[in-house]
Formats: structure tokens, sequence, C-alpha cells
């Protein structure tokens, strides 16, 4: 920092110009929050030197670590030879090479790259993409979505519409297009009421079968997070959900939209979530991890049948009538695809197994807690569910803010963490190395008990 610039002097700053995302802004003017100003690996460093574990990979993005040497160095190269240029009416080396590695190492069968800047854009272009191609089909009638409860896609109005969160989304139902909801396979609460994760999984599928047939006409596709719910609570699917809805897509030729936002880059311990099932989508929707948490950058994946479905003579309009302008931006390109031969020359997905394997074991430890209920765990990620009554299942009153409470006792102990209402979460960079897991663990362990003694 400027010699001439004080702690307190960014935090008066902060609390009177900056308006904080998903944010109560009258309980933060009251509270003291740190001021990041620094990183270094698995780190977040604040203006007095206090140093913080990144227990949320900065919102689920940081993959190698903060401030790493060679994205950094990645970074500068480019900007030392054009920050950006357009990618309408030009092309541009950075994102050319990157979206030939993307379909490279992407789910077979996606052949085209649409670039955009965040998860919402992401998601929403593969809505758009999904309808354009259906009226392109001469079904211009197929326009709905089915999407899970509990889903979330983003916060712009199209993202929106295919969320499942009440609490995000209801206020804004009426601005939203309409959707049909389908069961999440959320085992432990199990929408339909079976007792296991198999009979879950089949039930829901069930359902949604029902829904598909009798939508079918009218259905432009399904979009779902493959395996994990990540914003809805960190919900993980049973094996072969998300190849059931592959299946039921396939029948009935209605599109499969996945949104590979949170999951995408390692985080289930393949490099797409999708894998784990032999599943590949029409449409993927990618960003956090794709520049490592670098830079803002996004892209919708599409299969040559789509793509192909958009050709045609310049007065058809078959043209895909969307884009951003920072499309495909040079500099995020460039620490993406140096993010990747870092994924190739680390063997980072290997060498993800053992802390996977790490965080089972602290997660079978905590089973016992008497104030923790559900536990789910989707390869490097793990929601941890407080309640007040381990018995029922009861958990506590939101109103209580105990996740929160958590995540401020484990702070005071040096762990930077954010919760989903009564779920504490594990989302930490995919470089965290085991001693740092251990600290990380031990640390939300102890502030659980702190938060849940009375
Ligand atoms: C974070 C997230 C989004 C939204 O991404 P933004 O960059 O915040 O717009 C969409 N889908 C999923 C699954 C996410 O986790």
């Amino acid at each position: 920092m400027p010699p001439n610039l004080t702690t307190e002097q960014l935090k008066d700053w902060d609390k009177r110009y900056v308006w904080h995302p998903f944010t109560q802004m009258r309980d933060w003017q009251a509270e003291d929050t740190p001021v990041i100003v620094a990183g270094e690996g698995s780190w977040l460093i604040d203006s007095d030197g206090k140093r913080y574990l990144d227990g949320v990979a900065s919102m689920w993005t940081n993959v190698h670590g903060h401030c790493h040497p060679e994205l950094n160095r990645a970074l500068a190269e480019q900007a030392a030879k054009i920050e950006h240029a357009t990618l309408l009416g030009l092309s541009g080396e950075q994102s050319i090479l990157l979206a030939k590695r993307l379909v490279e190492i992407a789910p077979t069968g996606l052949t085209r790259v649409f670039y955009s800047d965040n998860g919402s854009t992401a998601v929403e272009v593969g809505l758009k993409m999904a309808y354009q191609y259906q009226c392109h089909q001469g079904h211009p009638r197929r326009s709905r979505f089915i999407r899970l409860q509990h889903a979330y896609h983003g916060d712009t109005i199209g993202s929106m519409s295919v969320g499942g969160i009440p609490i995000y989304h209801a206020t804004f139902s009426p601005l939203l297009f309409e959707t049909i909801e389908a069961p999440a396979p959320y085992c432990y609460r199990c929408p339909l009421g079976k007792q296991d994760a198999t009979k879950c999984g089949l039930a829901c599928l069930a359902e949604l079968e029902r829904l598909i047939a009798q939508h079918a006409d009218e259905l432009a596709g399904v979009v779902l997070e493959p395996l994990l719910q990540g914003a809805g609570g960190m919900i993980v699917h049973p094996v072969g959900y998300l190849k059931g809805v592959r299946e039921l897509c396939d029948r009935y030729d209605v599109l499969l939209i996945t949104d590979e936002v949170a999951t995408g880059f390692g985080r289930t311990g393949r490099m797409f979530a999708c894998e784990h099932e032999g599943v590949a989508p029409d449409i993927m929707a990618i960003s956090k991890g794709l520049s490592a948490g670098y830079l803002p950058l996004a892209a919708t994946l599409a299969c040559e049948r789509i793509y192909a479905a958009f050709l045609g003579n310049y007065a058809e309009l078959k043209t895909f009538f969307h884009g951003h302008t920072f499309t495909g931006n040079p500099l995020a390109c460039a620490v993406a695809l140096k993010s990747l031969d870092l994924f190739e020359r680390d063997q980072l997905l290997a060498a993800l197994q053992p802390k996977i394997e790490q965080l089972s074991a602290w997660l079978q430890r905590l089973a016992k807690h008497p104030q923790v209920g559900d536990l789910r765990q989707c390869g490097l990620a793990a929601g941890i569910e407080l309640v007040a009554d381990k018995a029922t299942k009861e958990p506590y009153p939101w109103e209580e803010k105990r996740g929160i409470k958590v995540c401020m006792a484990a702070r005071r102990r040096g762990v930077f963490s954010r919760p989903l209402g009564n779920t504490v979460v594990v989302f930490p960079p995919l470089a965290i190395t085991a001693d740092e897991l251990d600290f990380l663990m031990e640390t939300l362990l102890q502030s659980i008990d702190e938060v849940t003694g009375d």
C-alpha cells in the first residue's frame, strides 16, 4: 500500500462508496471486514499483513493459487503484446489457441467455442443458442426449459429464470420467463420422499421423464449443473442421475445444457463433471476456473449439429445475434491457456486424488458432531450442514445466521469462508497443500464447535 494510505482510510471509503454483492449493507456497515491487498498460494493477505487461508477459492474460481509466478508472467507477456482487440470483425491469437485447446479437452462432440465474460452470460448464451437452434429446425414453439429445484445459473434475468432458489429469485419473478421445475435429486431431503440415494435418483428421473413427455413439443432443452448443485447448497446428485438425464434428452430429442461454471476445471476430480458419467452435453457453459481465478472469462461450447444449424445465406437471418464487448479478451485467454499448461505439467488432476480422500476422512470425523447433519462431497468441494437437531435433521432457523457465524469464527482463526445458509462450504484452491487442507478443516471444526456450543 502507498505509505500515506491507512487501513482505516480504506475501510472508511469501502463503507462509504462500495455496494457489495449478496450483502446486507446495514450489517456490513457495523462489521469490520479485512481489506485484501495481496495473495500468495492458497492465502489472502490483508492490509494489516494478516493472512487468511482462502477456503472458498475466491468465489470458487482459484485453481493454482494466488499470484502464481507463471500465470503472472503469461499475463504480463500478453499485456506487452496487446490487451484487447474485438472478436467482432477480427480474430485474435489467444482466443483461437484457447478455443482449439478447449475443444480438445471438452467432452466429445463439443466442437465450437462462443466466448463471453462471466458464468451468467455463458448460461444465457446457451439458452439463446438452444432456442434459436429450435427455430432453425422449424420448431419456434419449442421455447421452454426444464430446470432443477435449487438450481443456480447466475444473476442476470435469463440465468435467474432457470434458477430455483426462492431466497434469491422470488423477488424478481415478475421479470423472469417461466420455466418447468423438475425435482432435484437431493437425496438427504429427497423431494419425493425416497429413503436412499439410488431410489431418490430413479424417482427424480421418472418425474423428469413425465415432465419431458408432457411438454415435449414445447421444450427447447433441459438445463442443469451436473453432479454438484453448488449455490443451492452443495447438493450432490446420486450416481447415474446425469446419465439418465442424457438418455431422456436423447429419447425425446431435447437439448441438454450443462452448466459447468462451478464444476469445470478439475473441481470434481475430473476436468469436467460430465466425464464421471461418460456424458457429453449438447451445450456446456464454463467460467469460474477457466482463467484459474485471474480474470473474467467464460465460454459456451456447442456441438456441431447446433453450430451447423446457424449457417445460411446472410438474408435468412440465421446469424446468432449475441456478443459481448470483451468477448475473447486476450489477457484472460492467455492466462487460461497457461493454466491448462499447468494442469498438464503439474499433473493436477492426479495430485487431487489424495486431497479428495483427505477431505473425505475429515468429513467422516465431522459426521459424529452433534450439530452436523448431512455431509456432501464432490471432488474437492463439500458442504457441511449445521442442524439444530441431529435426529430430526431440523435445520437451525435461517435468521440465526449460524453459517455466517461459523465463517466469522473461522476468520478470527485465519480462514476465509462463505456459507450457503446453514451449510458451511469447503471449496479451496485445487493447489492447496495437505497441511493447508488440515488447517482449513481443523479450523472449521473448531469454529463449528464454538458457534453450536449453546
Ligand atoms: C457462479 C455460477 C454461475 C454464475 O457465474 P457469474 O460469473 O457469477 O455470473 C452460474 N452457474 C453456476 C453453476 C455457478 O456456480
